[in-house]
């Protein structure tokens, strides 16, 4: 079901409340990474320009159930204001007569943030009564917060309740075109690229994309369960022991499918993530004393032959342990095959948007998702809150 977007609103001399994932990193009390920021700056934009005011919402780390002065939202007022280029004034909470007050007072053209949400415990309890106050604070929803759409809390939820329409910003709206173009109508063969630390994590998003690809290709610490699944002895490579079977049950499903799950037939090896350098040997020689921690060069080229032939690339989660420049090189080599690729290529995850960047192709990509967990949580299928909670299109 399409969602109303804040395109189809009449939004002059409304007050928009307006939930953003301003959730950056902070370093010496300002913004050392302002890509959240930047990503909702068109939907800010588009409703001053249309003739609204902005009430904009988000949180901001952990704080445990109360105030607390490092996290609060004020470095991003400042990284706002010239990004924006007008000011953005920080109320002093998010909810209560004093905010409401000064959201009252905002006149079209002027944006109002609010203190971090989460200062008040009841945000993340999906109070209705919370919600309430800050329902009252506008006269129409927006959520940009895709990164945060996947979980039910009061400034994603429980205010639709209280505040209609609930329209998709313009940030929602490009994530949830770019997942639904890979899971609804891929153009085919579509190859989802997986990686990261664990198979635990992943297993439920694996068997999911095997109804829907043509091939997954699996590196990082995960695959390593899935080889000793197959009877190789790993050495000391990361494997949980007791997901192996659960990789042999999804080899086997993939096997029935015909649809290839390809792994890594070699492996960088070393005696831990701080040796210096690691050295490369097929997957059936990993010695006793090693682990696995970056693709092979082999690798490489099976997993860069698999990616030419896609139309559709999906990728999340490091081939290897690409934070130590000895075991990048596979991460780095595909992101450079990604980039390549004629592919529509989708990109997710901290780690993985990290990696683009470091390999300089980022501008190569054709879309790279602000979000982690509401990501991998839609391409494993499941419905967002956030996402439900807004009203459906005309
Ligand atoms: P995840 O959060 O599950 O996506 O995992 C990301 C982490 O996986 C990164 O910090 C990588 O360093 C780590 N990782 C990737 N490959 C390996 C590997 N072969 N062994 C151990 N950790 C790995």
């Amino acid at each position: 079901m399409a969602k109303l977007s804040i395109e189809q609103l009449d939004l002059a001399g409304r007050r928009v409340f307006l939930r953003a994932d301003l959730n950056v990193p902070l370093e010496g009390g300002a913004v050392s990474d302002d890509t959240r920021a930047r990503a909702v700056v068109p939907t800010i934009r588009h409703a001053l320009e249309a003739g609204a005011c902005v009430v904009l919402a988000s949180h901001l780390g952990r704080p445990k159930g109360g105030p607390a002065p490092e996290l609060s939202l004020a470095p991003m007022a400042r990284c706002l204001e010239a990004l924006l280029g007008r000011p953005v004034p920080l109320a002093p909470d998010c909810v209560g007569p004093e905010v409401e007050g000064r959201a009252k007072s905002l006149k079209p053209g002027e944006v109002l943030l609010l203190e971090n949400l989460r200062f008040h415990p009841e945000e993340e309890a999906n109070d209705d009564g919370f919600a309430r106050g800050l329902a009252v604070l506008a006269d129409v929803y927006v959520n940009d917060a895709f990164a945060a759409a996947h979980r039910a809390h009061a400034s994603i939820v429980a205010i639709t309740k209280h505040l209609q329409p609930a329209a998709a910003g313009l940030l929602m709206k490009r994530e949830l075109e770019a997942l639904t173009r890979i899971l609804e109508r891929p153009e085919r063969p579509l190859v989802a690229v997986l990686g990261g630390a664990k198979v635990s994590d992943k297993i439920t998003l694996i068997e999911h994309l095997l109804e829907r690809v043509d091939a997954v290709v699996i590196g990082g610490g995960m695959a390593f369960t899935f080889l000793a699944a197959l009877g190789h002895d790993v050495g000391r490579s990361l494997v949980e022991a007791d997901r192996i079977t659960t990789a042999r049950r999804v080899l086997e499903a993939a096997r029935r499918r015909g649809t290839p799950i390809v792994l890594p037939v070699d492996a960088v090896v070393a005696d831990g993530i701080d040796s210096p350098s690691g050295r490369a040997v097929s997957v059936r020689e990993i010695p006793r004393s090693r682990m696995g921690l970056d693709i092979g060069p082999l690798t490489v080229e099976r997993f860069t032959g698999v990616l030419k032939g896609a139309r559709t690339i999906v990728w999340n989660g490091p081939l290897g342990v690409f934070e130590k420049a000895p075991f990048a090189e596979g991460t780095m080599k595909i992101a450079a095959a990604v980039a390549a690729s004629s592919a529509f290529t989708v990109i997710g995850g901290g780690d993985t948007v990290a990696a683009v960047h470091r390999a300089g192709v980022a501008d190569r990509i054709g879309y790279i998702s602000t979000a982690g967990g509401a990501f991998l949580e839609t391409l494993e299928g499941r419905t967002l809150p956030g996402v439900e909670a807004l009203t459906e299109a005309p």
